[in-house]
This record gives structure tokens, sequence and C-alpha cells, in this order.
């Protein structure tokens, strides 16, 4: 116990938000119980599903209660006398190698945090299968349990009595208390949390205490859209994602009808969460949305609510059509599960297209101006930081989407117009293939690629000599993914890719006088190339004269149906 209070010791505050969040799962359950048998919540102030949170100053003490299930006996037992839990030593584990204690809620021993802040701590609780126990420990000593026979008949719920330490006074402080509640998510979980100065008073008759609403109770993927701020959205995203990294770079939130219902609010994070690409094979879409049934937590766990390649994405899916019983095995055939990830599929990619399309509007405007063109007046142009989100969300979800790319054909196409290249004529700025294909030249058929270690590295190969002398445009793949990704494509608005660095590329303004002269020259240098030939053997499948060069003498090239030599370096390095 020293020891994990010790690793904790300068995060004190996160005890408020492991207690609510107990408190939330322990409504979470008493409802989930409720859908079967109404009678389990009983009735008056018993069946409001709420959390208070209340102070009694003159004796330093903190109370948080619930209406959530309570404890029977054995339960106190199980849950709270056994300090040497699995969870105990996985975390401290985790804290040694580094880890943020802000994971505690991960390893099932939340409820000793409130060792940091209270020396003495009793749990008062009301099953409805038990009677009322009080359960009590100081951080050092054992537990206690015995019946309570003393206190105020709860109902059912539970009721924690913290014993402040001298030195956590401040939580003392209802402002701090307000603090904490906010900050620690709001209007999620969808229960109401009430806070009060004072403590509850038995003895005054028709007045208890005042108690003030710190969050509004209707669940945000509730409401309408309209109804939502901001600050709501990026609120409610901190609590969703445990993010600590800032406002996210935006949400999709509407309500799917019909055949399947469902609500929804989807972020995309500001950065791609830690593990996102170390884990992409063994983590997937785990962990990127949690399902709630009819506004019962299901799992976090729902790898098939989306594919892999969006397993950034944070958020919440709430159905009305799964059953409420819905299992592992249930999920994964569940009819309704293929048309929800669909929709909330094409939900995103809409959300990330608005982005590459202001973007390029932006672009477009830029341009005009430039050229000084008059803006057209029924184009609205987005301005500051529409202009730059999808820049942004490229940067962090690029390679993402070319995962997407290779691994979901059902959203190639779409996937496909939103990939961005540098390229010989835009080396500084990224651009897409409808714009590589607008700026085309007449008779062009192939889009032409080169790949390589790095930008600078590309720009000096003696392959793309000709290409640009004769004006074409080449991308530069610098990505190790981008190679697969060409591979996967084949090709693009009927545009084939040709890899420059091939053997069989081909350029399309060859006249006739031009290919008479090849001719010539392969006649003249016949001896050459065969002479050749023998002596390199079959290091080589064949030596040719090409025009492809312009100022080198001679150049390796990969065969038409060989491993580019870019490839082969990828797979011997197995970076991918
Ligand atoms: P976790 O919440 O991850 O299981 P905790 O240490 O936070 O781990 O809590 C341990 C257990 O104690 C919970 O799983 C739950 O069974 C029980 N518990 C804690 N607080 C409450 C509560 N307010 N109502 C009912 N059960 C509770
Ligand atoms: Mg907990």
């Amino acid at each position: 116990m020293d020891i994990l209070i010790n690793s904790l010791y300068s995060n004190k505050d996160i005890f408020l938000r492991e207690l609510i969040s107990n408190a939330s799962d322990a409504l979470d359950k008493i409802r989930f119980l409720s859908l079967t048998n109404k009678e389990v919540l009983g009735e008056g102030d018993n069946a409001k599903l709420e959390i208070q949170i209340s102070l009694d100053k003159a004796n330093r003490v903190l109370m948080l209660r619930d209406r959530g299930v309570g404890m029977t006996k054995q339960d106190l037992i199980k849950n709270l006398g056994t300090i040497a839990k699995s969870g105990t030593s996985a975390f401290l584990e985790t804290m040694q190698q580094g880890g943020d204690v802000n994971l505690i809620g991960q390893f099932g021993v939340g409820f000793y945090s409130v060792y940091l802040v209270a020396d003495w701590v009793e749990v008062v609780t009301k099953h409805n299968d038990d009677e009322q126990y009080v359960w009590s420990s100081s951080a050092s000593g054992g537990f206690s349990i015995a019946k309570d026979t003393e206190g105020e008949p709860l109902g059912r719920g539970t009721l924690i009595k913290l014993h402040l330490k001298p030195e956590a006074m401040e939580y003392a402080e209802e402002s701090k208390l307000r603090e904490l509640v906010g900050r620690y998510s709001d209007a999620w979980p969808p229960y109401q949390r009430l806070v009060s100065a004072d403590a509850p008073k038995k003895t005054r008759k028709v007045k208890r205490n005042e108690w003030d609403l710190l969050n509004d109770a209707k669940a945000i993927w509730l409401r309408s859209p309209k109804d939502v701020s901001k600050e709501d959205y990026h609120k409610f995203y901190k609590a969703v994602s445990k993010d600590v990294g800032g406002d996210p770079l935006g949400w999709v939130h509407f309500k799917a009808e019909g055949d399947v219902e469902f609500k929804t609010v989807i972020f995309v994070p500001k950065t791609a969460p830690h593990d996102f690409y170390d884990k992409y094979y063994d983590k997937g879409a785990k962990g990127a949305l949690k399902l709630y049934v009819r506004r019962v937590f299901i799992t976090d766990d729902a790898e098939e609510l989306v594919p892999r390649w969006l397993g950034f994405l944070r958020g919440l899916v709430d159905s009305d059509t799964l059953p409420l019983n819905v299992s592992r095995e249930v999920m994964q055939q569940h009819a309704a599960l293929k048309t929800i990830r669909k929709k909330l599929v094409r939900k995103v990619l809409d959300l990330i297209k608005s982005w590459a399309d202001d973007e390029a509007k932006c672009r477009k405007a830029e341009k005009d101006k430039e050229e000084g063109k008059e803006a057209d007046a029924d184009e609205e142009v987005p301005t500051g930081r529409a202009c730059e989100l999808y820049g942004d969300f490229w940067m962090q979800y690029g390679k993402a989407m070319k995962l997407g790319v290779i691994e979901d054909i059902t959203n190639r196409g779409r996937l496909a117009k939103l990939l961005r290249f540098y390229t010989s004529k835009s080396p500084s700025t990224h651009t897409s293939l409808d714009e590589y294909v607008a700026r085309m030249k007449p008779g062009q058929k192939d889009i032409y690629y080169l790949a390589g270690s790095s930008k600078e590295e590309i720009e000096k190969s003696p392959f793309l000599e000709q290409l640009l002398r004769k004006g074409y445009e080449v991308i530069y793949f610098t990505d190790v993914l981008d190679e697969y990704v060409m591979q996967h494509m084949v090709d693009y608005e009927d545009k084939k890719f040709a890899n420059a660095s091939k053997e069989d590329l081909k350029m399309a303004d060859k006249d006739e006088v031009e290919k008479k002269k090849d001719k010539e020259l392969r006649e003249e240098f016949k001896k050459l190339t065969s002479w050749w030939k023998t002596v390199l053997g079959s290091a080589v499948s064949s030596v040719k004269v090409s025009s492809r060069l312009s100022t080198t003498p001679c150049v390796v090239v990969a065969g038409k149906y060989g491993q580019s030599a870019n490839m082969e370096r990828i797979m011997r390095a197995q970076a991918f």
C-alpha cells in the first residue's frame, strides 16, 4: 500500500475521478439489471440514478454517495479487502517502467487511491440481496466489516466517507471539488453529479441540504448537435478518450435511423494515439470506440466497430438495435454491426474529405489571387484554421490512410482521393492525385513515380532526367508504404502508375522520327551491348540502348516484372 501511495503521490487529484468512475460503474450495473426487472430500482429517491458529493467541513470528511448496486458483505471482502490483487503488481510494474499514473483505473486498483488524501475510509453499502454493512480501514492496518446498525439506511447503494489527512484539507473546499468534477468529465458518464458544501443533515425535517447540479445529465450523444457547444465536445472528448494531448481535430455526431438505429459521437484526436502505429497489428481498433446498447455501457473493446486503419478514432456508439446481452460471438456475427460500421466509416471519411476539400479551395483561392484572378462570388472560401486541418491530419494519419488503401477494398477509391505526395512540380507542398491528373500533359497516359529513401535522393536520380526534361511530373515516394499502396491501386482514374525506375517505362510523345533514331542507335551500339551482356553474364537480364537519360551515360534499372530497387531495400530492412 505504501508503494502504491508513494507512486501516486504527485497525482492526488485522481482519487475523485476513480470514485466517480466506481460510482458510475455501480449505477451502470443497477440500470442494466433494471432493464429486465424494474423492481430492482425501488421507488422515490432510490430510483434516482445520481452521484452526490458532499462535505462535512467541521469533521474533515468528504462523502461520495451513489445509488448504484451496492455491495454485499462478500463483495466488500472480495472487492475492497484484498490489496494483493493481481492488478496491484501489474500496475506497480507499469509505474516502475515509467508508465502514466493516470492509467490506474485500468488495473482494477483505483479504489486505493483514496488513501492519497484520507487516512481513514469508511464504506457504507447496501445491496438488494443483503443488509447494510460498513467497511472501514486505515491505509496501514487491516480492515473491518460490521453490520451497520447505527447509520442512516441507504435504501440501496454506497456511501464512501473519506476522513481527510491534515495535509489534504484542500479537498474540503467546495471550489476545489467543483473544479475537479468539472475537469474529470462533464455529461460523462450520463449520471447527474451533485455537490453540496454541507453534509446532509438527518435532523432538519423539511429542507435537507442544497444540492447543486454539476453536470448536465443528458448525455451528449443523445442531444442534437445544434444544442452542443464546442466546449462541451472538447470536454466530452477528454473524458471519453483519456487523451491529455489537447482538443480534437474534429468530430462527427449523428443519429442513424431506419433498420439499424444508433447515435454516435466520434473524434479524430489531434495526435495519433501513442501506440496506434506501434501496435497496429496487435491492437487494431480495440479501444477506439465504446459500445453502448440503449444507454447501457457494454464494452470498450469492440474492435468490430471500425476497421483497423481507423483505430485512432475515439468516441462512442449507442445502439438501439443490438440486443442487450450482446456477447463477443453475437457481436461478430450481428448484421446490425456491419451496417453500423459501414455508416461510421462513411461519415468519418466525409469529415476527412471535407478538410481535404477546404484545403483545395484555400489553395485555389490563393493561386487565383497570385494570378490576379477575380474570386468566384458564389464560391465560399474557407479561411484560417480550416485551410490547415487537412495538412495536420495528413501528418498524423497519412500512414493510416495508406494502410486503408492496402487493406480495405471497399473504401480504396475514396481513400485514394485522400492520398498526398510530393512531386517534381510540387516538391514542398503535398499534392493530390487529382491535382496530378489535372496537370498531366496532353497524350500522357501514365502517372509517373519514383521511389527512394528521401526527396533529395530521388531528385538526384538519373531516372528522372528525361521525364523532367520533357516536362512530365513525377511523384516522389519516400514513405516505405508508398510502393505497397501503388501495388494495391494499380490505376487511378484509368491512368496506370508507371515506375520511373523500371525497364518498360514509356513516354507518350515519341514521334516517328524519334522512333527511327532509336532504332538506328540500337543498331549502331549492338556490338557494345552484346559485349557488355557477355561480361556481366547472369547478373543482369539484358543490356539495352535507352532514351530515358539525358546527361547520365548509363543506369541500372529494375526488370519489368522484378522488384524495384527501393522495394528490395525495404524488404531487406523489413521496415514494415
Ligand atoms: P475497478 O473499478 O477497476 O474494478 P477499483 O479498485 O476501483 O477497481 O474497485 C474495486 C471494486 O470495488 C469494483 O470492481 C467494485 O466491484 C467495487 N466497488 C468500488 N466502488 C464501488 C461502489 N461505489 N459501488 C459498488 N461497488 C463498488
Ligand atoms: Mg474503479
